[in-house]
């Protein structure tokens, strides 16, 4: 067979929640575009996720708060971080940026920037599941936060508060009511916040897989190729494929935690960190079950029901992206979740190992990249990516067709690094 599609109007490099939804989002306005992997759609850190669609998200993930919770972590004694002594000098600088975003109104700041996305994720995600046939993977049924002190529940009074004032319902329960909710759970905390309008997915791979299969079916090219041998052929960007070369007016880097080995080349060198996380499934004892996606807040592990059993999902570990795995947080955790929740013998050999891209001021980078014309970029969704998604589809492919876009796409550009 010769190349089907040599010209196409834009090439997404890179087919995980984000690109995949970008490229569906583009062809849905009647684009000609090609999806480009090195391997199937939503197998990179799409594939690991804890499931949930945070549409309720108010405050980031933030630099730990006192002396205490530092030492911790130093010590690599903390359930909820780790990392690897040889990354610390390297990520320095990008833990004093994460540390300087973490002051009390910065995090209010990161809230009014990101409310645009995250008020639109649920809905967005929706849309894209009825035309799908994905929706059998979307539960409305919240997540719930447990605390086991009452100062880590006294901790989140000002989310509380910010989230009554701009009326995203929660309830605030003491142990039984969350018991109500979740009776499999063990009477080991004292608090819960119930987020009522959070919702979460079974299955992460398989609403990818959907979402791409949708592209397809609206006339969008899957491709397997290197997104590294993206280069301009005569005013047009190209990349060689296992089918051919393809070229196009407009390339979007839809990369995740790789888009820095495609961008820095191009001159693009923007400060992406990694927090690297891990997941394992377990098998249920007895007809134990979760209906939500259950955050142990202060051990700092989620427990989320999958289509292949519990899925417990690990905190940030400062690593570099390809340095090998090292899963010990698992230990730290273990004794809380089986405390927590009867679990059984895990399913696989092995942990699952992904890296979420994070910039430190935990906005992703959605807009044209600079210096360079036709290119676009859509990465860096860090701890929220399965979220934001079908929402940054939306905003770039409004972008690039010349629409109003639904909201103000400056607190994403890339620029805003200086
Ligand atoms: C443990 C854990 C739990 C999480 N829980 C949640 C959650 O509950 N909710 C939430 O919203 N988010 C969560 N996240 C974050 C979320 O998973 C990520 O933000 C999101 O998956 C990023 O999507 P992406 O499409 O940008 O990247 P990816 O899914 O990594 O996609 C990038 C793609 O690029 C491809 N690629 C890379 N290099 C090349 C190349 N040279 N050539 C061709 N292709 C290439 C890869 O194969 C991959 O398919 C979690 C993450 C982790 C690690």
């Amino acid at each position: 067979m010769g190349i089907f599609m040599a010209r196409t109007d834009a090439i997404v490099l890179g087919a995980g929640i984000v690109g995949v939804s970008v490229a569906l989002h583009l062809a849905k306005r009647g684009l000609a575009v090609a999806l480009l992997d090195r391997g199937d759609p939503g197998q990179g850190t799409s594939y690991g996720n804890a499931g949930i669609i945070e549409g309720n998200t108010l405050f980031p993930a933030k630099f730990p708060a006192g002396l205490g919770a530092l030492l911790r972590i130093a010590l690599k004694r903390a359930p909820e971080a780790d990392y690897h002594v040889a990354f610390l000098a390297r990520v320095a600088p990008w833990l004093l940026a994460f540390r300087r975003n973490s002051a009390p109104e910065r995090l209010v700041d990161t809230m009014q920037a990101m409310r645009p996305l995250f008020s639109r994720a649920i809905g967005e995600h929706a849309a894209l599941m009825a035309e799908s046939d994905a929706e059998r993977y979307l539960r409305r049924t919240g997540w719930l936060k447990l605390y086991r002190s009452d100062a880590g529940l006294a901790g989140t009074a000002r989310e509380r508060a910010i989230a009554a004032e701009i009326g995203i319902p929660l309830r605030v329960l003491d142990m039984e009511a969350a018991r109500a909710l979740e009776p499999s759970l063990a009477p080991v905390f004292r608090h819960a916040v119930f987020w009522e309008q959070a919702a979460s997915v079974s299955n992460p791979l398989a609403v990818t897989r959907a979402y791409a299969a949708r592209f397809k079916a609206l006339g969008g090219v899957i491709l397997r190729g290197d997104a590294m041998r993206l280069h301009q052929s005569a005013g047009r960007w190209r990349v060689e494929t296992a089918e051919g070369p393809v070229d196009a007016e407009a390339a979007v880097v839809a990369l995740g935690p790789w888009a820095p080995d495609l961008l820095e080349p191009l001159g693009i060198k923007l400060p992406l960190g990694i927090k690297r996380g891990y997941h394992r499934h377990f098998r249920p004892r007895g007809n134990a079950g979760l209906a939500r996606p259950v955050l142990d807040a202060e051990t700092g592990y989620c427990l989320a029901p999958m289509e292949q059993g519990i899925r417990l999902t690990t905190g940030a570990e400062f690593a570099a992206r390809d340095a090998a795995p090292t899963p010990v947080q698992f230990a730290r955790i273990m004794p809380a979740a089986t405390g927590l929740f009867p679990l059984g013998d895990p399913v696989e050999e092995r942990p699952w190992m992904g890296a979420r891209p994070c910039f430190a001021d935990s906005r992703p980078v959605i807009g044209r990249a600079p210096g360079q014309g036709g290119l676009w970029l859509a990465y860096g969704h860090g701890h929220l990516g399965l979220t934001l998604g079908p929402v940054t589809g939306r905003l770039i492919a409004e972008m690039m067709t010349g629409e109003t876009p639904f909201c103000d796409p400056a607190p994403y550009r890339a620029e805003r690094f200086g």
